[in-house]
Parts: structure tokens; C-alpha cells; sequence
């Protein structure tokens, strides 16, 4: 028997990026992911991608943002599959700029995708996981969630927030056999990455090779990005927790650019 066997994964913002490289495993592990995206055609696309390898996958149009759009896909999965076994409330933008001038606009949409978008899809979810009594949610949070960079006011006041859910979910979760943890995540080559290091080097003045070496991975132990297969082990390792030994965790994987 597969690890995730029976089991339904709702993932956000899989339809790219890490998401997707979770969304991936959990199937290749014998569960279902439901590839939950604004991005809806990105997302027919992935799931039709794990379709074709012989697993199932059910894509849903989802703004993490939007109440309505978050219950309505939500119900969507219970019709088709009756359960939620597993979130992975992983969407997620950056955006930099330095505090002095950061626009107002831009911070409200970030904490919007990262702790509203976690909240609400906690709420739609946990109904379900309590009436079945059992649940494991994940929240992607970054190194950010412990650690501050410049340009990212936001993105690091938003990845310290969702550990402060997590615990909350933790202690209100364990009645329902539902556990509650965050990944934390160094560098990863996603397409999030990919755009900030022009943005950085624009506004610090420097090459895109020195945002690389001299302020992403200045202190890992290796010089080393993380992949989203590294991520993905640490997800995967709480997903499929027996017990509720591990709950109100954080497990950081940056290669020693944060230690606890
Ligand atoms: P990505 O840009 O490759 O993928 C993000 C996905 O989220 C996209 O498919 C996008 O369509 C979706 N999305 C954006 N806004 C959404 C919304 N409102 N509703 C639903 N979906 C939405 O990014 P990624 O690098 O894979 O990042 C995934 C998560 O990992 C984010 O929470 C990010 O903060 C976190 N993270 C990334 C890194 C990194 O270095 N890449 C490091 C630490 C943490």
C-alpha cells in the first residue's frame, strides 16, 4: 500500500512552482491532488499532466482570496470525493520594495494571498476534517518566517503570521485528530524566484550573479539552492504523519541559512 493511498490533498497555487512538484509526488504516492489555482487553465494543464502518468487529479478554479470562489471549490471536491484529507496551503506572491515607499496597494494584496488565502481555505477545509476526524495541514511558510530580508516588509510580516495560525489550528485541530505544521523553505528556482532577482538587482544597484551569491544564498552552508523536491520531502513527510506526535511544528529546509 501506498503511503497516500485513498488520500485527497487539496494543494493551492499548484499549478506551478513548488505546489506543483507537490501535487506530483502526492499522487506518484497512490493520492489524489486536487490542483487548486487561479490560474485554472495552468491547472487543467498539471492535472491533466498527472492524469497521463496513471494517477488521479482534479483541478478547481480557486482565488485563495475570495471567500465565495474558495467555499465554492471546496464543495466541488466533497461532491466528487466526500473528504479532504490533506491541505497544502502553499499559493503565494513577493513583491520588493523598500518599506519607505512601499506601496499600500501591493501590501494589502500580499497579506491577502498569504493569510487570508491560508485562512479561508483552512476554514473551508476544516469543517470537513473535523466531521471525519482526521486532517494534516501544511502551511508554506519560508526561512521569511523566521528570518527578515530588505525589500520583503510583507512577504516576512506574512510568513511570521501563518506560524502563528498554525499553532493556533494545532491546539483547536487535535481534538479532530487534525495536525497543523509549516514548511519553511530557503531559495527555490521557481518562477517566483526567477523574477525577483532582476527586481532585486534593479533596486540594490547590483548584477543579477551577485543578488544570487551575495544575498540569497550569502548564508547557506553550500552556496546551494533549494530544490521543490526538498520541500516536497518535508510536506510529504507531514502529510503523511500516523500521529499527532508533530503538531505546531516548523521545519525549515535551507540548506543552514537558518538554524533553530
Ligand atoms: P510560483 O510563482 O511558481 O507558484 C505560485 C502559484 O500560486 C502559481 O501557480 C500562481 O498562479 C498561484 N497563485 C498566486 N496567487 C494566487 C491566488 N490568489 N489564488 C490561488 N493561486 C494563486 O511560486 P513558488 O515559488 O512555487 O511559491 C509557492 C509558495 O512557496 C509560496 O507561498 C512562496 O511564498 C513559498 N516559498 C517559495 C520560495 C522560493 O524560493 N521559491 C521560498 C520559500 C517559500
Amino acid at each position: 500500500m501506498a503511503r497516500f493511498d485513498n488520500r485527497i490533498g487539496l494543494i493551492t497555487g499548484s499549478a506551478s512552482g513548488i505546489g506543483k512538484e507537490i501535487a506530483i509526488r502526492f499522487a506518484a504516492e497512490g493520492g489524489t491532488p486536487i490542483i487548486a489555482d487561479l490560474n485554472l487553465d495552468a491547472a487543467k494543464a498539471t492535472a491533466e499532466e498527472i492524469k497521463a502518468s496513471g494517477a488521479d487529479a482534479f483541478a478547481v478554479a480557486m482565488n485563495v482570496t475570495d471567500e465565495a470562489q474558495v467555499e465554492k471549490a471546496v464543495n466541488e471536491v466533497i461532491a466528487k470525493y466526500g473528504k479532504i484529507d490533506v491541505l497544502v496551503s502553499n499559493a503565494g506572491i513577493q513583491t520588493v520594495h523598500p518599506l519607505v515607499d512601499f506601496p499600500f496597494e501591493d501590501w494589502k494584496k500580499l497579506l491577502s494571498i498569504h493569510l487570508d488565502g491560508a485562512f479561508l481555505t483552512t476554514r473551508a477545509c476544516l469543517k470537513h476534517m473535523y466531521a471525519a476526524n482526521y486532517g494534516r495541514v501544511i502551511y508554506m511558510g519560508s526561512v521569511h518566517s523566521k528570518e527578515a530580508s530588505k525589500l520583503k516588509a510583507p512577504y516576512v510580516t506574512a510568513k511570521h503570521g501563518l506560524i502563528g495560525l498554525s499553532k493556533v489550528l494545532a491546539k483547536e485541530g487535535a481534538e479532530y485528530n487534525v495536525t497543523s505544521n509549516v514548511v519553511c523553505p530557503g531559495f527555490v528556482r521557481t518562477p517566483l524566484v526567477d523574477k525577483q532577482i532582476p527586481e532585486q538587482a534593479k533596486e540594490l544597484g547590483i548584477t543579477e550573479d551577485e543578488v544570487i551569491k551575495n544575498i540569497m544564498l550569502k548564508d547557506t552552508v553550500d552556496g546551494q539552492f533549494t530544490t521543490t523536491d526538498d520541500v516536497t520531502d518535508a510536506v510529504l513527510f507531514f502529510a503523511g504523519a500516523e500521529s499527532n506526535v508533530m503538531t505546531g511544528q516548523s521545519l525549515v529546509v535551507s540548506h543552514g541559512w537558518f538554524m533553530q
